[in-house]
């Protein structure tokens, strides 16, 4: 698989990496432990050794059956790109935001632990929490870099403007952020890494499984999965982005490849895409298709015939929010 050097940071990440948020359950309808850690080993097993992950997935869980994947493979660790998230708490009422250094500090200690490992390859602040200040938040993650305990700082969900901020106080070496080529309203901020050599990992590279070609527009979903709760499946647009995805599946199929290896490609190879494609699966059979991913590329025209297709029957594309997705802040919680 091939790989790409993360920012300034000296870590080299493969360009798709496996997203693991379903596996950890909530919001997707629950999980099934056994597939998912045959899904993180099959993944590595096919060359994906770059992992997402976060303690909210799952309030832990996702880590955990990571860290046990990976415990029972003949692997080494530092084969591995381990990547995970901090600045979420929890009650049984739900998440909220919590950056503080104090609270940073417990999470590292946890995350290691489930993830049975001494170091973290990416530690990412998974959302920006404006009840403290940036700096307080960037102070800390700077300290975890300069002990050795994370090998690069990322951000995530964090605008151009905190961005900046950040960096008077330590580096970005990643930003993960929502792209897919039906939902592009943040592709300025994959601008602003770009020119800031700061790397970018893709969220919803598949549009939440959209893109994947396997719904109608009757599909329906329970209500604890969050596709029954959001505009890009519920909204007066979904019937024409089903549309739009059965003729690029015709396209893809010319070119040998499927719709969920065209829309991993449209990220990589796009101009202001992803350095890193985050792959979301939770069955070994869904990564099955990941080498066929790596092994091509999408020519100019390829992108252009893309986009006809998709504006042909979906005229806005640009627009979205984030809002659907974060979880708020203590102050508001
Ligand atoms: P995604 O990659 O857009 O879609 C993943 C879903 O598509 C899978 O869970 C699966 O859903 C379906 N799928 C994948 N491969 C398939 C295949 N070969 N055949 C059929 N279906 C397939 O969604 P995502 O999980 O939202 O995003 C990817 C990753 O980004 C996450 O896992 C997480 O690591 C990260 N993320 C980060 C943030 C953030 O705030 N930083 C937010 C969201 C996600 P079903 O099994 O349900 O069909």
């Amino acid at each position: 698989m091939k790989k790409i050097k993360l920012g300034k940071s000296d870590v080299e990440a493969t360009r798709i990496a496996l997203g693991t948020w379903a596996i950890g359950g909530t919001g997707w309808g629950g999980t099934d432990e056994q597939q998912s850690i045959e899904t993180v080993q099959e993944a590595i097993r096919k060359g994906v050794t770059t992992i997402d992950t976060a303690p909210a997935y799952g309030k832990g869980l996702s880590e955990k059956l990571i860290g046990q994947a990976i415990s029972e493979m003949d692997v080494n660790r530092e084969d591995l790109v381990l990547a995970t998230k901090a600045g979420i708490d929890w009650t049984e009422d739900g998440n909220y935001r919590d950056s503080r250094p104090e609270h940073l500090e417990k999470e590292l200690e946890a995350s290691l632990d489930r993830l049975q490992t001494d170091y973290l390859d990416v530690y990412q602040i998974h959302w920006p929490d404006t009840d403290i200040s940036i700096e307080e938040t960037a102070k800390k993650m700077k300290e975890f870099y300069e002990e050795g305990r994370i090998r690069a700082i990322g951000v995530s969900n964090f605008s151009p403007e905190q961005m900046d901020e950040w960096q008077k106080y330590a580096p970005i070496h990643t930003s993960q952020m929502h792209l897919n080529m039906l939902q592009r309203y943040l592709i300025d901020w994959f601008e602003y890494c770009r020119n800031h050599e700061i790397a970018t990992l893709s969220w919803g590279s598949l549009a939440h499984g959209m893109l994947t070609g396997k719904y109608d527009k009757d599909a329906s979903f329970p209500d604890d999965d969050l596709r029954s709760n959001i505009e890009l499946f519920q909204g007066d647009k979904y019937p024409h982005l089903i549309d739009a995805v059965e003729e690029l599946k015709d396209f893809a199929a010319k070119k040998d490849r499927n719709i969920i290896q065209l829309a991993v490609r449209w990220l990589l190879d796009h101009h202001t895409g992803a350095d890193v494609a985050l792959w979301g699966a939770r069955k070994p059979s869904q990564v099955e298709g990941v080498q066929g991913a790596d092994d091509f590329m999408l020519t100019a025209d390829d992108l252009k015939v893309i986009d006809e297709i998709l504006y042909k029957h979906v005229d806005d594309l640009d627009n979205g929010t984030l809002s659907e997705y974060g979880p708020p802040v203590r102050s508001e919680a």
